[in-house]
């Protein structure tokens, strides 16, 4: 996309719309049956012979006493076995009851200890909000906090009911107030978050599937899992480029290498020759182990897929 091209609703969404990366609906149908698989896995160990009911039914009879905080995993455990006495529904009343609890203190926890971005705070940031919020066509603006997060340079997109929150952390939002007032990077990271939000990443339907295949070892937790993050990072990628015209686009890149003072010193050119050199096949086998497990794609992947002009999918493996 040319940098200075007009953006609007119209020629935003339809660019979005193209660049969703092609895995990542695949990756979506893939994680649902693992899912499913795991539910009905917990189901089974719930009711088995030396399942969570039976090591209840254990204490009641006063034959196996609670001694440590290990012997019994959690209350998480002992309250899915209570309820699943009543009904096999138990476990899912109890999974989406906990799950909410949880996502509605991630949201707390930002209006306990952020600084919600407005008219006066951070008006540069509100602007973008607003003009991001109506590209979308988003209904509803999703609330933008800044907290100190004892010098991590990140941020992250969630949902709680009723409502989208990101969180810049302050170490991102400072680099549009140090010595380079380099708010267009501050821009490119809220945008990759606002595209979490556009495509749902952040929202219960998705994330309980996600939640759900960590009970699934190795195929699940190890490989499915993260392949699937991966591929929605870059759909957000898109999002953030389709969104800022791809201004700043490998700044934020370079941030995440470099930190906050040197990360406009770096060549990018350089950087890439040397990350892209001819590795020997341990080193290759290193850097794919690597990247198979994280949640984000490798950086030379992350920035090669960024100023592909073609808009070709990254690299997943
Ligand atoms: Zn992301």
């Amino acid at each position: 996309m040319n940098e200075d091209q007009v953006l609007t609703p119209e020629s935003v969404q339809s660019e979005i719309r193209r660049t969703r990366h092609r895995a990542e609906l695949p990756m979506y149908a893939i994680t649902i049956v693992l899912g499913i698989i795991a539910a009905i896995i917990l189901y089974i160990y719930t009711f088995n012979d030396s399942g969570a009911l039976e090591q209840i039914k254990d204490v009641m009879a006063g034959e196996n006493i609670i001694e440590s905080s290990e012997e019994y995993q959690s209350i998480f455990t002992i309250l899915v076995a209570f309820v699943s006495m009543v009904g096999g529904v138990g476990i899912a009343v109890i999974y989406v009851v906990t799950y909410l609890v949880g996502s509605y203190k991630l949201y707390a926890s930002r209006m306990c200890y952020g600084i919600r971005v407005s008219e006066k705070n951070y008006p540069e940031i509100y602007a973008k909000v607003k003009e991001f919020t109506e590209l979308l066509g988003l209904k509803k603006e999703p609330e933008v906090y800044v907290q100190q997060s004892n010098g991590s340079v990140n941020a992250f997109a969630s949902w709680a009911p009723g409502r989208t929150f990101i969180q810049l952390n302050a170490e991102v939002v400072d680099l549009g107030y140090m010595e380079n007032k380099d708010f267009d990077t501050v821009a490119f990271i809220m945008a990759h978050e606002f595209g979490h939000i556009y495509f749902h990443h952040v929202h219960m339907h998705y994330r309980i599937w996600t939640t759900l295949i960590g009970y699934v070892p190795i195929v699940g937790a190890m490989i499915i899992s993260p392949l699937y993050s991966r591929s929605k990072e870059y759909t957000a990628d898109r999002v953030a480029q389709a969104l800022t015209g791809g201004k700043n686009q490998v700044e934020g890149m370079k941030l995440l290498c470099a930190g906050r003072h040197g990360y406009k010193y770096i060549d990018i050119q350089d950087y890439l020759e040397n990350a892209n050199q001819n590795y020997n096949i341990l080193e290759k086998i290193a850097r794919f182990v690597i990247n198979m497990m994280a949640s984000h794609p490798v950086t030379p992947y992350r920035i090669a897929a960024i100023m592909d002009e073609t808009k070709k999918n990254g690299k997943l493996l």
